[in-house]
């Protein structure tokens, strides 16, 4: 309260203007002294289908003598039909509008995974441009209140003289495809058009644009394009590969930051501190502007920006109102829990974020589209709904994207000094966190069993512009007390299994925590802790919540996903703690040299040490099968012991993965094994490239060397042994029947290849025709791979596809039930043999890794080909009605009791054991050494949820999740989760690397 009354002085001095726009944005009007482009305005009315689609901001263009209009470059209009620019002739009218224009210039922001440029264009006026220098610094002082002693009178002059900008990114789903050329034209008009409203706009706002945000996309979309039109009779391919790695989820990335433009946008939107991040996609007709979305909103949000959607979102729509536009709404389906999104970025970096959905066609066509009911209906949101049947063109996509992106401007320039004041007191509110709702910090300990794996969450906060400092000296905190509960104190560890998550945290209830010196420490206190605390923190997504289909994942602990703890911290004592400022966390420790001749590393579950193995082909490398010690120090079972290397080539590669190699003073007697460096291919469908896009991105990030093979490379090679130890084969996302018929082959070929027309395709993989699967040879040929000594290793639906063709004897696909997962993160156990010992799949876990579950899947396995089903069913058979209790046998009148056997029971992840009865003559019993193995189940019920929704766990609670089946001499491990996803889960991508380096050839 104080605070705000302090504020308002300096509302009143610098934003009175600002109050009064509020109520009323002057309406638009042409300058009538200024020409029109003749035959450019001509083409603008030919190519929209109809006049209520265009607005008068956006039916003509305005001439000048020395500036280029997009025609220029395109040979025909923005948004004209039959035609999409590639990037390169994008960027192209950008650097002649700069040339032509002191109102507009040009920067390089970075490149993509394929070497593609970004840019970004700045447009206002000339004397904005000429002193941005000076405005940035202010802006830099206005996003970081501590340089200013958190003082709003320091504030206040700077807020009056700066200017805010306003950062646009176009065209990150690259089958979206009309913002650049939108973007073109809107840079045009408002470097060249007189008229006031526009004039307001360049004096007051900096305009920023990067038409193009997923450049490798975009220019294998206008591959795909030109291919439509040189066969127009044909179908022609959907877009696969999208970017290098992913399709549709590099607007899924704004978490971890794997993708270049992620990182790209976000130091740009930082670099310029810009106030907005308003991205620019397509789907829903005619407009949806997201910006006020749904509940439920993300929990970590300053609510001064829930109230700035609110402005921004609902003045958006009653400005296309007054101009008639049918179809344009800001409430709607999209909530806005997940950070993910791209334009996230900038909410949770003290922003605003804002997307549009207008209605695309997929390329330039002009189109009859078919609206569904839903779309059409009026409702108290929509009352100008969309029209239920048009005639639609990408020239009236760009007009709703121009017209809706101009008086949205025209609001921000009006209300300037009060969003950037918005943005100072966002800035400063998120550096008064430990104060006010906390945490005061969070501390990644000295002591972490893991540095490789702790310096990859490093990597993601270095990455978010989160400040990371380091301790330099033990640091003690008090720890809020948590009521003693009987689940805490029941020992979770028995012979079996050990499980991990809630439970560890409150097992002992410790009153202080000391923390060595060298821990890191994520303050609160700092202008970016927003991010921090919403990658850090649990997540809890109500099964009661009124919204009833999460967007997206409704959970993403880092903290749980990397297996890395993060000791989340209310007491400010932290603060006082001697700390100070890491340039580079993820820069490795200073290498001790090693001498002698064996060199032990410990395995805790590190991704890094399958780095290791590929880079010392040379070297012999062997696992412990048992604990022991080695110069008064522990080390756990699955140890490396490293032999055949020389102890400085050793650490040189060692090193910079954060692993930690010492010398052993004598040669270890324990048991071992080999841990190899088998030959991997990846396994692509054509169907789908995104979830194996993320494995691939994880491959490379290990700098793993793989062949990366399609179905139809598999249904071509009869002796995939003779070249592969390893396949892998991640999610697709499209079931069995698609896997293995591919896409129906009546109508055309569809090629994936370079040609003239498609210069950019069939870089990452190719072929003549997308349409085969794997086909009745390919499955052949994968189940002899298996057979001969191969490793399979597929998750999800590739995981069931396994199951429905016979390549996992023994596992099926548990029943549902009513169980509720939309992008969760579980808690799991790990499942020992039956002498104790775990699987080498599960080296260097201590406790089993929080996991990734897209929806809920679980198996059964059973010691039958034909599975358990019945035997459960006789093991559940009531008793009759009868004598005695409901425990009570059953006791037949006047002859003796004749005691039954025992029913067979077993834990919902065991095979049901098998009578006399059932194993005697039965052809469907698998030999015991071929029974599958479950490695890792869920966690108790109790236990499960880690983050997200979990609704009904019981059904889910206690199954299988990780699963090595045998065929033949090899293995197919199934896993029920995604252990390589969007490059968060970090602790379970040990489940794969370890798999593969525990892989021996058949005796
Ligand atoms: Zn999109």
């Amino acid at each position: 309260m104080p605070r705000s009354i302090r504020l308002l002085p300096i509302l009143a001095l610098f934003c009175s203007g600002a109050l009064t726009a509020l109520a009323q944005v002057p309406d638009y009007a042409r300058d009538p002294h200024q020409a029109i482009d003749e035959s450019y305005t001509a083409a603008i009315h030919k190519y929209t289908t109809e006049p209520e689609f265009n607005s008068p901001l956006t039916d003509y263009l305005p001439a000048s003598k020395s500036v280029p209009t997009p025609a220029k470059v395109l040979g025909d209009v923005s948004g004209a039909p039959n035609m999409l620019p590639y990037a390169e002739d994008v960027y192209k009218y950008f650097r002649e509008l700069a040339a032509a224009s002191p109102r507009v210039r040009v920067v390089t922001i970075g490149h993509t995974e394929e070497g593609r440029e970004m840019i970004a264009v700045a447009v206002a006026d000339e004397s904005l441009l000429a002193h941005q220098k000076e405005n940035d610094e202010r802006l830099a002082k206005l996003a970081d209140p501590r340089t200013l002693d958190m003082d709003d009178s320091k504030a206040a002059p700077l807020i009056a003289e700066s200017t805010p900008v306003y950062y646009i990114t176009g065209t990150i789903h690259s089958p979206e495809t009309g913002a650049p050329t939108a973007l073109m034209e809107l840079a045009y008009r408002l470097a060249v058009d007189d008229s006031p409203y526009i004039q307001y706009i360049r004096s007051h706002v900096i305009t920023l644009i990067t038409p193009v945000v997923e450049v490798d996309g975009r220019d294998r979309m206008v591959d795909i394009y030109r291919w439509h039109k040189a066969n127009p009779d044909k179908t022609y391919p959907h877009l696969l590969y999208w970017g290098h790695y992913v399709a549709h989820d590099n607007n899924r990335d704004a978490m971890t930051m794997n993708l270049a433009l992620t990182r790209n946008v976000l130091n740009t939107y930082i670099g310029w501190h810009a106030q907005v991040l308003h991205d620019l996609h397509e789907s829903v007709p005619f407009l949806y502007d997201n910006t006020v979305g749904d509940e439920p909103y993300n929990s970590w949000i300053d609510p001064i920006l829930t109230n700035e959607w609110q402005m921004l979102g609902w003045s958006n729509v009653q400005a296309m109102a007054k101009l008639n536009m049918p179809g344009v709404f800001t409430h709607g389906d999209f909530d806005t829990w997940s950070p993910g999104y791209l334009m996230f970025l900038a909410a949770m970096h003290n922003g605003i974020s804002r997307l549009y959905e207008t209605f695309g066609n997929g390329g330039a066509d002009t189109v009859e589209r078919v609206l569904t009911p839903d779309e059409y209906a009026r409702t108290w949101y929509k009352p100008n709904p969309p029209l239920p049947k048009v005639l639609w063109s990408q020239r009236d996509n760009n007009n709703y994207e121009e017209t809706a992106l101009l008086t949205t401007l025209s609001y921000f320039a009006q209300n300037s000094k009060l969003f950037l004041n918005n943005y100072y007191l966002k800035s400063k509110r998120s550096i008064l966190k430990p104060t006010q709702n906390g945490p005061a910090a969070y501390v990644l300990s000295a002591d972490n069993p893991s540095p490789s794996r702790q310096a990859m969450l490093l990597r993601v906060l270095h990455d978010q512009h989160i400040e990371v400092q380091q301790t330099t000296a033990p640091v003690t905190v008090q720890l809020p007390l948590k009521p003693k509960s009987s689940d805490d104190a029941k020992s979770s560890n028995d012979d079996q299994e050990a499980t991990k998550g809630s439970r560890a945290e409150g097992a002992s209830a410790r009153a202080v925590s000391t923390f060595p010196a060298g821990s890191y420490v994520i303050r609160m206190d700092q202008p970016y802790s927003r991010i921090a605390d919403a990658l850090l923190d649990r997540q809890f997504w109500s099964p009661e919540d009124p919204q009833k289909h999460p967007y997206d994942d409704t959970g993403w602990s880092l903290g749980p996903l990397f297996g890395v703890d993060t000791a989340r911290i209310l007491d400010t004592a932290i603060l006082k703690a001697p700390m100070h400022l890491v340039v580079d966390p993820t820069a490795p420790s200073s290498a001790a040299s090693l001498s002698g001749d064996t060199f032990l590393i410990e395995n805790h579950a590190d991704p890094s040490l399958i780095t290791l193995r590929y880079q010392l082909p040379n070297a012999t490398v062997t696992a412990t099968d048992a604990a022991m010690t080695a110069g008064g120090h522990s080390y756990p079972a699955g140890t490396w012991i490293v032999r055949g290397i020389s102890g400085g080539d050793l650490e040189k590669a060692a090193a910079p993965l954060h692993l930690h190699a010492v010398a052993a003073s004598d040669a270890p007697s324990v048991v071992a094994h080999p841990v190899s460096a088998p030959r991997i291919a990846l396994m692509h469908t054509w169907l789908d490239t995104q979830p194996e896009g993320w494995w691939r991105l994880a491959l490379d990030n290990l700098h793993l060397p793989y062949t990366y093979i399609s179905t139809q490379t598999v249904a071509a090679e009869s002796d995939l042994r003779s070249k592969y130890d390893v396949i892998l084969f991640a999610p697709v996302g499209r079931g069995s029947q698609l896997i293995l018929n591919g896409i129906p082959m009546w109508g055309n070929a569809m090629p994936w290849q370079k040609s003239d027309l498609t210069p950019n395709l069939g870089g990452i993989d190719s072929t003549p025709d997308i349409r085969p699967g794997l086909g009745e040879a390919g499955l052949t040929h994968l189940r002899a791979f298996i057979q001969q000594g191969g490793l399979f290793i597929a998750s999800q639906d590739a995981a069931e596809f396994a199951i429905d063709t016979g390549l996992a004897p023994g596992v099926s696909v548990a029943p549902r039930g009513d169980v509720k997962v939309v992008g969760s993160i579980l808690n799991t156990a790990l499942v020992s043999k039956k002498n104790a010992s775990l699987s080498p799949v599960l080296a260097g876990y201590v406790a089993a890794p929080a996991v990734y579950s897209e929806e809920g899947l679980s198996f059964n396995v059973s010691n039958l080909l034909t599975g358990d089903g019945r035997l459960r069913a006789e093991a559940k058979t009531p008793r009759p009605t009868g004598r005695g209790g409901p425990d009570d046998p059953d006791v037949p009148q006047d002859r003796s009791f004749a005691e039954p056997p025992s029913l067979p029971k077993a834990k919902p992840w065991e095979p049901m054991p098998l009578t006399v009865e059932q194993t005697r003559n039965n052809p469907f019993l698998i030999p015991e050494q071929d029974r599958p193995q479950v490695l890792l189940r869920y966690a108790d019920s109790k236990d499960l949820l880690v983050a997200g929704l979990l609704d009904h766990g019981d059904a889910l609670a206690e199954r299988a999740a990780v699963v090595a089946a045998h065929l033949g001499s090899g293995t197919t491990l199934l896993f029920a989760i995604n252990p390589l996803y969007r490059g968060e889960t970090i602790g379970s991508y040990a489940l794969v690397t370890n798999a593969i380096l525990s892989y021996q050839p058949p005796k």
